[in-house]
């Protein structure tokens, strides 16, 4: 499992967790499967990739503020504020975050940039063998 990707100290902030669309790897599926719950409660299909569900407004696994599935929580959920920018192609902050400002510095962080590259890559080889799929049966 990876570790914490980006520290966020921001505790009271759930920003990020409101009108969520994250994309979830299949190992993010199993591990939060393996935790007890299914993917008909926590995710819908998007165009072939997986994303988190919302349930009034806000991510399914929103709870009084808190994740409650915060160690097993997605890849994606951990990289952020950090997103992929497809017209710019490149990594960016996301403008969303209200503290953007203090996540600078994981914009030279070249561990960081790769994990973030490599699980962009990975989302899309498995939403494109899932459309593949689904063509085929
Ligand atoms: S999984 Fe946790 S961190 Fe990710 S959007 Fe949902 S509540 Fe927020």
């Amino acid at each position: 499992m990876h570790q914490d990707l980006v520290s966020c100290n921001f505790k009271s902030c759930f920003q990020c967790c409101l009108e969520t669309r994250m994309p979830l790897l299949e190992e993010d599926i199993q591990r939060i499967e393996s935790a007890g719950f299914s993917i008909e409660l926590f995710g819908e299909n998007d165009n072939g990739f997986i994303v988190l569900k919302n349930k009034d407004g806000s991510c399914v696994f929103l709870e009084n503020g808190k994740c409650k599935i915060y160690p097993l929580r997605p890849v994606g959920c951990k990289l952020y504020p950090l997103v992929y920018d497809i017209d710019q192609n490149r990594v960016i902050i996301d403008n969303e975050c209200p503290n953007k400002g203090a996540f600078e510095e994981y914009l030279t962080n070249d561990g960081i940039i790769e994990t973030l590259i490599e699980t962009v890559d990975k989302l899309i080889f498995e939403r494109n063998a899932r459309i593949l799929e689904n063509q085929t049966t």
